[in-house]
């Protein structure tokens, strides 16, 4: 953990102001507008910013010093926002970035084995050909005489100083609309259909997210970015549970009774299995290696073939002999012949 008392200069029991008064003295001259070019000073500048960040705040301060703070991290963008916040001033707002979006794309269960290109077809706002992206016809902002920023002086602990804000009149851009361009009525941009080939990785989730960075919306500040959601359509006969899938496997009597080899629909190909005699329904057979890639790491998942019995509903003359026969030599006790159908009578009508 970095000394912060000695980065600011200051005294362990420093107060407040003295803390304050240290790194309004150090940030004025470290700060990068006055070194431009000059990597320590840069450097001195983030150190002198967290320092502040950290022994400004009294609950900070005090977690720091019995040291149980977890090292605080920065952006820039906070950095200059303490600043502002310290010297009673916000820099110039400069251009919104473009506005995030979300698209959808539909794969199907066997693109997720090696990954799959797969085509997101959306709109998003581009700039306006005809108006240039300005929208129309614009005039310099009489407010900020097109600086797009109003000074003004305020009354502060220290004497008066000056603040800068984004003029309200033209909310920073420094000019006005005078005729609405007719193609994008005024608004800059216009919407356009755009296809993207998007990589699918090997593996994903139902409903996962892809961030595909500058392919938002389009703005003056930068392109926003593009999340696609990726959708998987149902498989008419695999079941996904993560990387494992699931197969119901449905089997005659006898074939459950004498044993049988039959084919399971794998994702990449018919897989041959043999099912041992006395095979019972529930039972489950694993096929290791044979479900989905685990996401982004080595090896697949298995394929679990889950055995359902299926029980005919009509038999010829010829089979209900052999299974009468087959139930009298196990003792097992069935109806007798014609029995249902006089029932059928009673019920069924
Ligand atoms: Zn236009
Ligand atoms: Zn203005």
């Amino acid at each position: 953990m970095k000394d912060y008392y000695a980065i600011l200069g200051v005294d362990r029991n420093a107060t407040q102001e003295e803390i304050k008064r240290a790194y309004r003295r150090l940030a004025l001259k470290y700060h990068p507008d006055k070194n431009p070019g000059d990597k320590e000073a840069e450097e001195r500048f983030k150190e002198i910013n967290e320092a502040y960040a950290v022994l400004s705040d009294p609950k900070k301060r005090a977690q720091y010093d019995q040291g149980i703070l977890a090292a605080p991290e920065f952006q820039a963008e906070d950095l200059f926002d303490l600043f502002a916040q310290v010297f009673g001033f916000r820099s110039p707002r400069a251009a919104p970035r473009g506005e995030d979006l979300e698209a959808e794309v539909e794969v199907e269960l066997q693109d997720l084995l090696h990954g799959a290109e797969k085509e997101v077809v959306y709109a998003r706002l581009v700039p306006c050909e005809a108006c240039g992206g300005e929208g129309g016809k614009r005039v310099v902002c009489p407010t900020c005489h097109g600086q797009g920023v109003v000074e003004s002086y305020r009354q502060g602990f220290f004497g008066t100083f000056l603040t800068r804000s984004a003029c309200p009149h033209c909310k920073g851009q420094g000019s006005l609309l005078a005729e609405a361009c007719p193609t994008c009525r005024g608004r800059g941009r216009v919407a356009r259909e755009t296809r993207l080939s998007v990589r699918i990785p090997p593996g994903v989730d139902e409903g996962q997210v892809l961030r595909v960075p500058g392919y938002g919306n389009l703005a003056p500040g930068g392109p926003g970015d593009l999340y696609v959601r990726i959708r998987v359509r149902p498989h008419p006969h695999l079941e996904r549970q993560g990387a494992d899938l699931v197969y119901r496997l449905s089997i005659g009597l006898a074939q459950a009774a004498l044993g049988a080899r039959v084919e399971v629909p794998g994702l990449s190909g018919p897989i041959p299995l043999d099912l041992p005699p006395g095979t019972q329904p529930g039972e489950v057979f694993e096929l290791p290696g044979e479900g989905l890639p685990y996401p982004g790491g080595r090896g697949r998942g298995a394929l679990r073939v889950v055995v359902e019995l299926s029980v005919p509903k009509k038999l010829s003359p010829k089979a209900q002999k052999l299974l009468r026969a087959y139930a009298e030599e196990v003792g097992e006790a069935v109806a007798p012949e014609g029995f249902w159908d006089k029932l059928k009578g009673l019920f069924r009508k």
